[in-house]
């Protein structure tokens, strides 16, 4: 390129608006089919373990607290997840799916790589339990 093409395309870019998005100041609207952050339905889960069986990258844990009770927690790593889809496509009770607002999954610690789903009282169960067994070690 000569001296002169390039101050040509130089000025030519002062007056020029930047083509590049100012994320995260400026958003688009995510397409409907993206793929992000898993979420899990506990209502309607039967206990099966098939989205657990079939997950290839062993990003999802079903705990069960009381079997008949139907009350389950779901450990979900993030930072494992390839957002598949197979955990979704192998629940026949529509329990899971990839949310396509919740996408930004980037953190500066290790925490938020493993997110516990379920009812709040389970939740809270399943928290004491391993603060019991694993003192100091506990979750929020
Ligand atoms: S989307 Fe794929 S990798 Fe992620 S939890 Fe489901 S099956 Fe596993
Ligand atoms: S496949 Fe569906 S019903 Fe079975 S354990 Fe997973 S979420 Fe629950």
């Amino acid at each position: 390129m000569t001296i002169g093409a390039m101050l040509g395309d130089i000025l030519e870019s002062l007056f020029k608006k930047p083509v590049t998005e100012r994320y995260p100041f400026e958003r688009k609207a995510t397409p409907e089919r993206l793929r992000g952050k898993l979420y899990w339905e506990p209502e309607k889960c039967s206990g099966c373990q098939l989205c657990v069986k079939d997950c290839p990258a062993n990003a999802i844990e079903l705990i069960v607290l009381d079997k008949v009770a139907k009350r389950f927690v779901m450990r979900y790593n993030p930072d494992r997840c390839t957002f598949c889809g197979e955990c979704v496509e192998s629940c026949r009770f529509d329990c899971l799916g990839l949310s396509s607002e919740d996408w930004e999954l980037a953190a500066l610690n290790r925490d938020s790589f493993e997110v516990f789903f379920g009812k709040d009282e389970d939740v809270e169960t399943l928290m004491a339990q391993i603060a019991s067994q694993y003192p100091g070690n506990t979750k929020e």
